[in-house]
């Protein structure tokens, strides 16, 4: 029947099984080509996608206003010019990383020399989320390009403007041979985590990231993951009020409301110190986002309606309902909820057990700011983890006993643009690490190589080990 037809046909257009394996044998092929192994390769590529972020920059907005209605200076700041940045990076110090980095050698080889060669894995896989989804997908192709791979991306399907908008600028701007995207959700992903990858890199949550781990043990494939969860920011009373508020306030609602793996998920302060904060919070809210802050241009939006109903479920639980000290909000028509303050939430709430990622913040009390310490500690590792204070000795023992993928001193989320600094989690927060000169570590292998010439051949080296020749 004419249906049955049509159904074939469309069958024939999903990206299924088949479809992958045969895309990742393209890509091999083209790999073991060796064309992306050589310096030529990579900076063209790389100056392909610098390019394509300046001729692009108002369609790359214009997409993220549609997905997150991303404010266009946030929009610029936090996606466009961190891809910029990454992509400068990489170009100006590319042939650096790729120097083979000389080793000293031990007396049992001697004469010898010794280098770590970095080489690229070969066939990678990026697969990225919807809160900041040019620069998170954009971040690790740039990463896997500059260390020679060819690259399978897949876009999250959250942000579907984004996701097309990548598919069409890469395919035009970068070489296809090379460089793919695959647009698609679940059975999309489940296709291409069938098939054996060199590395996998996945941005999103934990549940995935299992999901994605046990694939590619499969195939003994290699993973990233950038994952998330709580993060803590402890604010000691010791402080310059102004100034930690208004960082906390552009570390949670100034960054896409609060949908960042590591905008501030939590407060964690002292019981006479709290009403000060909050006051200061209060204040300073008022000034970035008006009295009335669901009608700011200043905010963008939650990115969906299973979102938005997930965020207002965690405000109107019993046990959180009556703790709000701030906001609480929302307009159900344009997804956006106020910037929300609840206060001493008990730590059954949702609210406390689920990652926020949206703009919700909770204020936890304690007696004295080191009992945030044993809080902290009795959570999964954070992403990332803030510190608010002039007390010396506190950032010392901060630093030393917590444990988290990230730190931040007397700021938030800023430490995400220190290129220098690796960007990954610990334990539920995630695995490895990527940015700058730590993406191409992460998708390059690196190959002891031990040069030996075929003087200097002494006896002791060979069997038979006798005790005459240990004299020797
Ligand atoms: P998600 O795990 O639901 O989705 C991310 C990606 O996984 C998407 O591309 C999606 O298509 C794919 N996916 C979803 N379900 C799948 C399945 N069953 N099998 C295979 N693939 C599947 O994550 P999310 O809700 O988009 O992201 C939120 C989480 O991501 C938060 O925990 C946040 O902290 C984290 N995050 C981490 C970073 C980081 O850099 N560490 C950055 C942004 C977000």
């Amino acid at each position: 029947t004419t249906l049955s037809v049509e159904s074939q046909v469309e069958k024939k257009r999903v990206f299924d099984g088949d479809k992958a394996s045969l895309l990742v044998t393209e890509l091999r092929k083209n790999f073991d080509s060796g064309k992306t192994k050589s310096y030529e390769w990579r900076i063209s590529q790389l100056e392909a996608i610098a390019k394509m972020l300046v001729e692009k920059e108002e369609e790359i907005i214009d997409a993220l206003v549609k997905d997150l209605s991303k404010p266009r200076m946030e929009a610029y700041i936090t996606e466009i010019f961190q891809a910029k940045s990454a992509c400068n990076e990489a170009l100006q110090d590319l042939k650096h990383w790729m120097k083979p980095e000389k080793v000293s050698t031990s007396i049992t080889t001697f004469p010898s020399s010794a280098e770590i060669v970095s080489e690229p894995l070969g066939v990678v896989l990026i697969i990225s989320t919807w809160n900041f989804p040019m620069l998170l997908s954009l971040d690790p192709v740039i990463g896997a390009i500059a260390a020679g791979n060819t690259v399978v991306l897949k876009p999250s399907e959250i942000s579907p403007a984004t996701s097309s908008l990548l598919a069409n600028l890469l395919e035009s701007y970068l070489d296809n041979s090379a460089v793919r995207v695959v647009e698609g959700a679940v059975p999309e992903t489940t296709s291409l985590l069938e098939q054996k990858w060199d590395k996998i890199l996945y941005t999103g949550s934990a549940r995935v990231g299992r999901i994605v781990m046990a694939a590619a043990a499969k195939h003994l494939t290699p993973v990233i993951l950038e994952l998330g969860g709580k993060c803590p920011a402890v604010v000691d009373s010791n402080i310059n009020l102004q100034v930690t508020a208004r960082r906390i306030i552009a570390g949670k609602w100034g960054c896409n409301s609060g949908q960042a793996c590591i905008s501030v998920d939590y407060i964690i302060t002292r019981r006479d110190f709290a009403p000060t904060l909050i006051t200061a919070l209060k204040n300073e809210l008022e000034e970035f986002f008006g009295k009335d802050p669901i009608e700011s241009k200043g905010m963008s939006r939650i990115v969906s309606p299973t979102q938005f109903a997930r965020l207002v479920r965690l405000l109107d639980e019993d046990k959180a309902s009556d703790k709000i000290v701030l906001g609480g909000q929302r307009d159900e028509k344009t997804l956006k909820i106020a910037p929300t303050i609840l206060l001493d939430v008990p730590e059954e709430a949702m609210v406390m057990q689920e990652e926020i990622f949206g703009p919700i913040l909770p204020i936890i009390t304690v007696d004295s700011i080191e009992d945030s310490f044993s809080i902290i500690k009795s959570r999964p590792k954070p992403l990332a983890a803030y510190l608010f204070t002039n007390n010396e000795q506190l950032k010392k023992d901060y630093v030393d006993k917590i444990s988290s993928g990230g730190m931040l001193i007397n700021d938030a989320v800023v430490h995400v643009a220190t290129r220098g600094l690796p960007f990954g989690g610990v334990g539920e927060s995630g695995m490895g690490a990527y940015h700058g000169k730590f993406s191409f570590d992460s998708f390059s292998h690196k190959k002891s190589v031990l040069y030996k010439g075929f003087d200097s051949d002494p006896s002791i080296r060979y069997p038979p080990y006798t005790p005459e020749k240990a004299k020797l």
